[in-house]
């Protein structure tokens, strides 16, 4: 009998079990892959917080970033800059493998090659089933389970926690580049509808070209690769592409008797951008502060965990709200109305001015969403488009007090 069972050795799972591991707790891990981070499609942008929170070894950072180039659908960009390190460029897999690996240095145990199937609520404990070696279906039990399995929507569903319905679809390629220096975002309705593509920097001549778009990201990462090919920007692809997703809206529910979700699999991913790293992780740091209460005083039931939820809502709540409706918003546009509001901002010097504003932030948005479409001039253009998700956003700015 384990304290906790966490499904998923992703970068929220392992951190939550290392976390409780280090708090004494007896811990298991059950993942479906051999090894950790093996398909993760994840660029591993994060944050200088998120860096120092995860307390990583700087041998796992390929490259950081103080600038980038923003490509609007015609071609022209505007580059922001600044003079600290914004980001981290990280070796994905290698951050889900350090992280397992420090785990299980504070006594985490971890099950590979383990597919769990189904939770079972009994009694005084939970089962959960998962299909181990040679297809033999193997049974695990702990006073409560946290599933932290991605975007993967069926365990949570069928806990009768409801389902995320709304996702956007990633791709992403390892490359050579030539001369690429800095991360570059394109947006456009024919390079990713709905969202954008990047090519990253990785260190020397390495890069990441992916995209996050609505619908089957293939023929928009081969059209990307091509078209970075012919223009010499990038001279080969050095590796498969690795597909996911990512939820753009929470799950509904996060508890239930003996049972916590965290990271992409409840949702706590950034809607703007697709990082879900640093919210994922506060939130597993929710999640062991709670499951650290619940279970000295032994209740682990649905009300007593519902704390979780009321907590990382607290943190994350508006936040994420605000980074929908700017999704929302965006995606309703089409290359014109964005070609459009880009020029403005460049006219106006509008993205100089949040650049300097102490709101702008690598990774909270929703100020800096509500500081743009306050500025004048955007407002005037902004108030043609006369955008349901834009009442929404309005709605939400505060007057400066
Ligand atoms: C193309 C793309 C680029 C991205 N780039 C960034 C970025 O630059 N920065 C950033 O912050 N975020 C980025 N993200 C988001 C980021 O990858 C996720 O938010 C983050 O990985 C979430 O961590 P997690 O632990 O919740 O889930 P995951 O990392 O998805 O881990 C879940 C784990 O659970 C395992 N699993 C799934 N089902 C089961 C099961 N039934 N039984 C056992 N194990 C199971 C999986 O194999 C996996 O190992 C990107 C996402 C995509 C799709």
């Amino acid at each position: 009998m384990y304290d906790v069972i966490i499904i998923g050795a992703g970068v929220t799972g392992s951190y939550a079990a290392g976390e409780l591991a280090r708090l004494g707790y007896h811990v298991c891990v059950l993942e479906k892959q051999q090894q950790p981070g093996l398909k993760t499609s994840c660029t591993g942008i994060i944050s200088r917080e998120c860096l120092e929170m995860l307390e990583i070894d700087h041998s796992l950072i390929q490259n950081q970033a103080r600038s980038a180039r923003i490509f609007a659908p015609s071609g022209k960009y505007l580059r922001i800059e600044r003079e600290d390190a914004q980001a981290y460029i990280l070796d994905r897999p290698g951050l889900d493998r350090l992280m397992a690996h420090k785990a299980q240095q504070k006594g985490a145990e971890f099950h590979f090659s383990t597919p769990v199937t189904a939770i079972r609520h009994e009694n005084r404990h939970v089962t959960v089933e998962a299909t181990a070696i040679q297809s033999e279906t193997a049974l695990f039990k702990a006073r409560c389970v946290i599933i932290a399995c991605g975007a993967a929507v069926g365990l949570a569903q069928s806990a009768g926690l409801g389902r995320i319905r709304e996702f956007a679809h990633g791709a992403q390629a390892q490359v050579e580049c030539t001369d690429v220096s800095e991360v570059e975002i394109y947006s456009g309705i024919t390079t990713a509808p709905g969202f954008f593509a990047w090519l990253v920097p990785a260190g020397g001549k390495q890069g990441k070209a992916g995209l996050l778009c609505r619908g089957n990201p293939r023929p928009y990462l081969t059209a990307l690769l091509d078209r970075l090919l012919k223009q010499n920007r990038i001279t080969s692809i050095t590796s498969d592409i690795r597909y996911g997703s990512i939820p753009l809206k929470p799950l509904s529910r996060t508890y239930s008797d003996r049972l916590l979700v965290i990271g992409d699999a409840a949702g706590q991913v950034k809607p703007t951008s697709g990082g879900g790293i640093y919210f994922g992780i506060l939130c597993a740091q929710q999640a062991v502060l709670i499951l650290d209460e619940c279970l000295k005083s032994g209740e682990l039931s649905s009300d007593k965990l519902s704390q979780y939820q009321k907590r990382w809502h607290k943190l994350l709540k508006r936040e994420l709200s605000i980074d929908y409706w700017a999704y929302r918003f965006y995606q309703g546009l089409d290359d014109k109305q964005v070609d459009h509001i880009f020029n403005i901002i460049v006219k106006h010097g509008i993205h100089e001015s949040l650049l300097t504003s102490p709101d702008i932030t690598f990774d909270w948005h929703s100020m800096v969403i509500l500081d743009a479409i306050r500025h004048r001039s955007l407002q005037r253009s902004l108030e043609k488009l006369k955008a349901a998700p834009l009442r929404f956003l309005e709605a939400r700015i505060r007057p400066r007090g």
